[in-house]
């Protein structure tokens, strides 16, 4: 008997009847004669809710009584879903992360899986049990409830998936898949049948919000198959998998985007490496994560470094630069906020070299100015104006024939 985990996301279980309805896709399988291991999210925006809750008694609650916090919500959806599965009639039994075995590391609000016991899991399992297990939640060696970033109950059924060597996992979410681009968006965007890995990697870390990132990473390590799709609608989802066949040919499976993006600049610092390594030793001292660097040497012994970071860490990043102004310095620091980055994504770019050519041409053809750019094997990454985001989009969604309406083409 094969066993299948599947994931169901918040506003799969958003409501009573959704959760009537999570029930029934679960019997299904069960009836398909498959064992089923069900990870959950808390119920619709809960988790947002009670972070908000947290934020109204204090500016800096504790991380520890946080994740004690939210590590509720998870506990709301699995003993409401497995009392539905009894209530039809199937033998099911909650689990909170720590019951399932999952141990974590010893960090709050942002916690890496080291390891799963699953001897429990195994027993309820051969009991002939549905195990609905809390996702986004462990417990450390010292005991405590560690929650694994938001988005994780994703990495937990993943990781679920690899240590039970299940044969899929499902990841029920309220789209029908993995979009060539956001489909509220552009409404062309086109339902993808499969992605790679890497690809899906790149979509999610580049701002595609369908999949935690580190689910993706563990799906990778372990070579688990994974299929997004809807829990409302019937139809097939998106397989992501190792190779995933290009369709037609393209060399571009999806373009992400990310409109918070902030581009700071620090104006005529010493042209040394040691000043530069100390300018992102102590960013990164501060966990201020920096994305795009450019370097532009402006002579007489100075240079100028722009580098991009989320808008939202804006003013802990000026506050880091001034307080080391002496130690750099640099004349003066700008920055330039309500700019977006958009994203190209495709393994097929590793073979055709002239791919980021067309995506600066076709920007160019739309009058979009390109102000920042950063490359790896499978992706091209612009940042452009903020009001200019959108048709960045659909201009490349249309260049690089992503469009539903399109024929597909092979010559390139
Ligand atoms: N409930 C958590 C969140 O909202 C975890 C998850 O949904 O994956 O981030
Ligand atoms: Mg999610």
């Amino acid at each position: 008997m094969a066993l299948i985990v599947q994931k169901y996301g918040g506003t799969s279980v958003g409501s009573i009847e959704r959760i009537q309805n999570v029930a029934g896709r679960i019997i299904d399988t069960v009836k398909q004669g498959h064992a089923v291991v069900v990870v959950v999210s808390a119920m619709g925006k809960s988790t947002d809710h009670l972070i908000d809750m947290a934020n109204s008694i204090s500016n800096q609650p504790s991380k520890r009584e946080l994740d004690m916090l939210v590590s509720t919500g998870e506990q709301v959806s699995m003993s409401l879903l497995a009392m539905a599965l009894n209530e039809k009639g199937y033998d099911s039994i909650s689990l909170t992360g720590w019951q399932a075995g999952v141990e974590t590391e010893s960090v709050h609000g942002n916690a890496r899986i080291l390891n799963i016991d699953t001897q429990r899991i195994n027993r309820q399992l051969d009991s002939g049990r549905i195990v609905i297990v809390a996702g986004f939640q462990g417990i450390t060696t010292a005991d405590e409830i560690a929650t694994l970033g938001r988005g994780g109950s994703d990495t937990t059924a993943v990781a679920l998936a690899a240590v039970l060597d299940a044969s899929k996992c499902e990841i029920y979410t309220d789209v029908t898949g993995v979009f060539t681009t956001d489909p509220r968006v552009v409404k062309d965007a086109r339902k993808l049948s499969a992605i790679s890995y890497d690809e899906m990697l790149e979509m999610a870390n580049l701002g595609a919000g369908v999949l935690h990132p580190r689910s993706v990473e563990f799906a990778k390590n372990y070579n688990v198959m994974l299929e997004v799709r809807s829990s409302l609608e019937k139809e097939t989802g998106t397989i992501v998998e190792e190779v995933a066949t290009m369709e037609g040919n393209l060399m571009v499976r999806g373009i992400a985007f990310d409109d918070n993006v902030t581009k700071v600049t620090v104006h005529n610092l010493p042209d040394d490496i040691v000043t530069l390594s100390t300018l992102f030793s102590k960013l990164a001292e501060r966990q201020i994560n920096v994305d795009i660097i450019i370097q532009n040497t402006s002579g007489n012994k100075t240079t100028n470094v722009s580098f991009s970071i989320d808008s939202g860490i804006l003013t802990e990043t000026m506050e880091v630069l001034e307080s080391h102004r002496s130690l750099l310095n640099f004349d003066s620091i700008t920055s330039e906020g309500n700019l977006s980055k958009v994203s190209i994504i495709g393994s097929g770019m590793i073979s055709n070299p002239g791919v980021a050519a067309k995506m600066f041409s076709s920007l160019a053809g739309a009058n979009i100015k390109v102000k920042m750019v950063s490359t790896s094997e499978i992706k091209v990454s612009t940042v452009v104006d903020g009001s200019l985001m959108i048709s960045a989009i659909e201009c490349l969604h249309e260049a690089f024939q992503l469009d539903a309406r399109k024929p597909v083409h092979t010559a390139q």
